[in-house]
C-alpha cells in the first residue's frame, strides 16, 4: 500500500541574488514497509528531498503526500510528524539530554504522551536498537554508532511508521556503520518504512529499491541489482558500485568471461572459485 507520493515535486532555493532549483519535478511513490535508498553525488538534492518528507521544507511547486496528508496544508503538520521521523548525519547535534533515557523520551514528551506510556516506549525503543543496558548512561560516554542508535530510539519511541535517514553513518567508523545498518535492517524486517540516504554503496545495496539522483532529478529507480548493473553509468555520475560488482567488472575488462549477474560478495566468491586457470 502506498504511503508516500510525490507529484511533480519542485524545490527552488531563493536568495536575494540567486535562484537554485534543487528538486526539479520529482514523481514517485513509496509503499508502506519499503526500504528505499537514495544515492547521488553532493548537491544532487538528497537532503532537500529528505526535508520534504516531514514538511521541514514545502514544495515550490507540485505536491508531496505522506500517509495521504498533503505536506503543504499546515493543518496536517502534527499528523505528518507523528508518522515520520528523521535521523541526521551528526549524532552530537541530535542528543538533547544528559541521560540516555531522557534523551529517548524527549520527542514523546513534546507529543504529550503520558509518563507511564513514555516509560514503556523507552524500554521498547532501547531494546529495538540494542541499547537497553545504556539506559542510565550519559550520551557523552557513548561511541558515535551508539549515539546514533539513541537518536533512532528517540524516533521509535514516537511510534512513527516511517523513518528518514540522511547519511546517518557519514561520521561513523566501520563498526558504527555496521551497527546502524544492522539496526535499520531489523526495523525494516519489523515492518517500518525506511528512506535511507547514503554515499556508501554497500549500504544502498541492501535496500528494496534505489532512487538515483543527479542535478535535482531522479534519474533512475530500480532494485540495487539493476541500478548497479550499469557500472559505466554509475561511474559517470561520480559514484561507486558495491565491491563485488566493481571486482567482477574489472576482471571482465581484463578478458575473463564472468556471468552478468554478480552482485553480492558471495556470488563473486562462488564464481571465482569455479574459474579454471
Ligand atoms: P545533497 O544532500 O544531495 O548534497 P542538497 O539537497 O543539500 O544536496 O542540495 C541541493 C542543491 O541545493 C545544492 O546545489 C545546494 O548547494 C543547494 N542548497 C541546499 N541548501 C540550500 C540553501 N539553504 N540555500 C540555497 N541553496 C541550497
Ligand atoms: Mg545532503
Amino acid at each position: 500500500m502506498e504511503i508516500i507520493r510525490a507529484e511533480n515535486l519542485k524545490h527552488v532555493y531563493k536568495t536575494s541574488t540567486d535562484e537554485k532549483v534543487a528538486l526539479d519535478g520529482l514523481n514517485f511513490t513509496i509503499d508502506e514497509g519499503e526500504f528505499v535508498a537514495i544515492i547521488g553525488i553532493n548537491g544532487s538534492g538528497k537532503s532537500t528531498l529528505a526535508k520534504h518528507f516531514n514538511a521541514l521544507l514545502l514544495p515550490s511547486d507540485g505536491k508531496i503526500f505522506v500517509a495521504g496528508l498533503d505536506t503543504a496544508d499546515e493543518n496536517n503538520l502534527w499528523r505528518i510528524r507523528e508518522n515520520i521521523g528523521m535521523v541526521f548525519q551528526n549524532p552530537d547535534n541530535e542528543i538533547v539530554a544528559a541521560v540516555v533515557e531522557d534523551d529517548v523520551a524527549f520527542g514523546c514528551e513534546n507529543l504529550g504522551v503520558p509518563p507511564d506510556e513514555i516509560k514503556r516506549r523507552i524500554d521498547f525503543a532501547l531494546d529495538a536498537v540494542n541499547m537497553t543496558e545504556y539506559k542510565k548512561f550519559s550520551p557523552s560516554k557513548l561511541s558515535g554508532g551508539q549515539k546514533q542508535r539513541i537518536a533512532i530510539a528517540g524516533v521509535l519511541a514516537m511510534r512513527t511508521k516511517i523513518i528518514v535517514f540522511d547519511e546517518p553513518t557519514a561520521m561513523l567508523d566501520p563498526v558504527g556503520r555496521r551497527e546502524i545498518l544492522n539496526t535499520v535492517q531489523k526495523l525494516h524486517a519489523q515492518g517500518l518504512t525506511i528512506i535511507y540516504i547514503t554515499h556508501f554503496m554497500e549500504e544502498a545495496a541492501v535496500a528494496d529499491r534505489i532512487f538515483l539522483m543527479d542535478g535535482g532529478k531522479i534519474l533512475r529507480i530500480g532494485t540495487p541489482r539493476r541500478i548497479f548493473a550499469d557500472v559505466a553509468a554509475i561511474k559517470r555520475l561520480g559514484l561507486d558500485v558495491p565491491i563485488a560488482v566493481e571486482l567482477a567488472d574489472r576482471l571482465r575488462r581484463r578478458g575473463l568471461k564472468l556471468p552478468k549477474n554478480i552482485f553480492t560478495d558471495d556470488e563473486f566468491v562462488d564464481t571465482v572459485k569455479e574459474l579454471k586457470f
